[in-house]
């Protein structure tokens, strides 16, 4: 099959969407009934779900999630790398039973010993010795921005193509056709434009990020070492220790954000690559699910920041955020990195990745669809293009709306869940190898079905 039949693929919508709408009438009805929220859902991205309304979730542990219509998932999505440590992870819960019920106290100003520990760990994990924690990754990187700026004294922040930090301004820019930063397409309230505080380049191509870096006004390069939110595009190899070696010879900083590449492995790819970032950002997974996230510099940024004394980052200079810190979300990053996202359990997860990638190859090779799929530690995710795109471009030019829509259709109608956003996959500590075949076997009949097998 090597061009999708678009008719046989409308026919096929249809019939999903007309499955999903009678299987699921209370989620329905939620959706048809919420008049008080802006776009119906808590958070408009919720509106994403395909099929006309989003599941409302009912509960959810380690990787299944149950509905307000009694169906269980296989979850493969993971709260988006949010719920990478399983949902309700025990241990943690139990840290925050602990924290809330026989200790008391969740915010009141004052630091907990927790703190400590997690600092350590994070810098054992990652390298880097100072740590300061946020409640997301969009904070993290917000204020690790502010930051470079200061020690740097330059304005601008250098981001690839469809990468993703967050809400983070600078995060959204493509190239203009000389090179120039302009705005994504869609980019919502832009305060300035774009090019008066980013400079961008292409992922994987280093000659465009020497030529960004060469007009001396770059603060840092923000990256992700592999572009995660446009399916995975992966480092070519020297990439990034391109970047580094850059950033270095142009006085620029490296600011490495692993809020999902840390599925890589216990130090994501920092640890893997020997990556040696002067700043590193984490959210999202490291509290099992309770809102954390934390930042690293390094020595010489410290001294280089405090070289200023006017600058104010204790009260209200502009870094910083009152819950930050908190002493439940530090409890449950401590539980969730002591026992959860453990060694054993990074081997075990990338493993069964290892497996998920493989039901998927074997489907694409046998079917013939000109796709690919790349692996990143417990993370896996198909892409309509083969080879692999290698630029955020490219991969974008590869997105497919109305495939997105069959194939999350046909897994959610059969009991498996991946993310809303393109075709993403995460194992977590409760993933099985039945999970796995299980979804290998729906995505091989949904690919049969397309090709009118
Ligand atoms: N960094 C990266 C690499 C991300 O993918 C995301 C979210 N998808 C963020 C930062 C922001 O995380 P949050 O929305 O939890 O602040």
């Amino acid at each position: 099959m090597a061009s999708i039949d678009r008719e046989r693929l409308a026919a096929l919508i249809e019939r999903e969407r007309s499955t999903y709408a009678a299987d699921h009438p209370k989620s329905k009805r939620l959706y048809g009934a919420a008049e008080h929220l802006f776009g119906r859902v808590p958070m408009t991205w919720m509106g994403m779900w395909s099929g006309g309304f989003p599941l409302y979730m009912q509960h959810a542990r380690g990787n299944r999630v149950t509905d307000v219509d009694g169906h269980e998932y296989v979850d493969f999505a993971l709260g988006d790398t949010g719920a990478m440590a399983g949902h309700s992870p025990a241990v943690t819960v139990a840290a925050v039973r602990e924290r809330i019920e026989s200790q008391g106290g969740i915010t009141t100003m004052l630091p907990t010993a927790d703190a400590e520990w997690v600092g350590a760990e994070l810098g054992r994990r990652f390298g880097l010795p100072l740590w300061s924690f946020t409640l997301t990754a969009t904070d993290a990187n917000r204020w690790a921005i502010r930051l470079a700026r200061l020690a740097t004294g330059r304005s601008k922040i250098l981001t690839f193509a469809y990468c993703y930090h967050g809400s983070v301004d600078e995060a959204f820019a493509v190239p203009g056709p000389d090179g120039e930063a302009l705005a994504r397409s869609g980019l919502v309230g832009a305060p300035v434009p774009i090019s008066a505080t980013t400079r961008v380049a292409e992922f994987n191509d280093l000659a465009g990020v020497e030529a960004q870096l060469a007009h001396g006004d770059v603060a840092a390069v923000l990256a992700e070492p592999a572009l995660t939110n446009i399916g995975i595009v992966l480092p070519e190899p020297g990439f990034l220790e391109g970047l580094r070696e850059l950033a270095t010879r142009h006085g620029a900083l490296l600011m490495i954000d692993e809020t999902h590449t840390f599925s890589a492995g216990p130090g994501g790819v920092t640890q893997r690559d020997r990556l040696e970032p002067d700043i590193f950002v984490i959210g999202k997974s490291i509290g099992g699910g309770i809102p954390s996230g934390a930042y690293g510099i390094s020595a010489d940024i410290a001294r280089q920041v405090e070289a200023h004394p006017e600058a104010d980052l204790i009260d209200v200079g502009g870094v910083g955020g009152t819950l930050a810190g908190n002493a439940l979300s530090v409890a449950a990053m401590r539980a969730t990195l002591e026992h959860v996202l453990t060694d054993v359990a990074f081997d075990r997860m990338i493993a069964l990745a290892t497996d998920f990638t493989d039901g998927v190859l074997q489907v694409i090779e046998r079917t013939g669809v000109p796709w690919s799929v790349s692996q990143l530690g417990a993370r896996s995710e198909y892409r309509y293009a083969s080879p692999a795109p290698r630029t955020g471009s490219d991969s974008a030019a590869a997105a497919d709306d109305a495939l997105d829509e069959y194939l999350h259709l046909y897994l959610v109608n059969r009991g498996v869940l991946i993310t809303p956003f393109h075709n993403m996959a995460l194992m977590c500590p409760g993933t099985s190898a039945e999970d796995v075949a299980l979804h290998t076997r729906l995505f091989g009949q949904a690919v049969d079905d397309l090709a009118g097998a």
